[in-house]
């Protein structure tokens, strides 16, 4: 017991360091993304997030994109409840069985025209979770995509880098 407390002790942490984020890069990507949303969309873009069956890793990382620091509501980009209200899905994860008809009736119920994007490597092609007994495939097999945004999960700015090239 004293070794192992010994070790919990001295031993770093297992997690990774946690990645640096520069400041005038946020600001520049910020201002080129409010600029490309203006003239695309009024400053407006509804977004309806569905999880396909992630591992909530993808759901972290688009969850930052509305605290203080990427505060993605400036751009005039906003989470809505319901897909009939949007104009983009965001989709997360492999699409598993069990969400597939969810999936389907949710970009049915989204209006036109409207846009798909698929978020992190199992929303490309099952990820990890690649021919598992509970996964129908990547969400192309299901819905069309507009853009994929690769990572595992991509972090914040990969996201917004998206959104950007969506606009441009
Ligand atoms: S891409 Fe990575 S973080 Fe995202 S759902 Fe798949 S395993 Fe999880």
């Amino acid at each position: 017991m004293r070794k192992l407390l010994f070790e919990i002790l001295v031993k770093p942490p297992l997690t990774e360091d946690e990645p640096t984020v520069d400041d005038a890069a946020v600001a520049e990507l910020a201002h080129a993304v409010d600029r490309q949303a203006r003239r695309r969309l009024g400053r407006s873009l509804a977004i309806r997030h569905v999880d396909a069956g992630s591992c909530n890793g993808c759901e972290l990382e688009i969850q930052a994109l509305n605290n203080a620091y990427y505060d993605l509501e400036r751009f005039g980009f906003r989470f809505v409840a319901s897909p009939r209200h949007a104009d983009l899905l965001l989709v997360t994860g492999p699409v598993t069985h069990n969400m597939r008809d969810a999936l389907e009736r949710t970009y049915t119920a989204t209006p036109a025209p409207k846009w798909v994007v698929a978020v992190g490597g199992c929303a490309r092609d099952g990820g990890c979770f690649a021919g598992s007994y509970a996964v129908s495939g990547g969400v192309a097999s299901v819905v069309p995509v507009d853009l994929h945004i690769p990572g595992c999960p991509p972090r914040p700015l990969e996201i917004l880098r998206g959104l950007l090239a969506l606009l441009a």
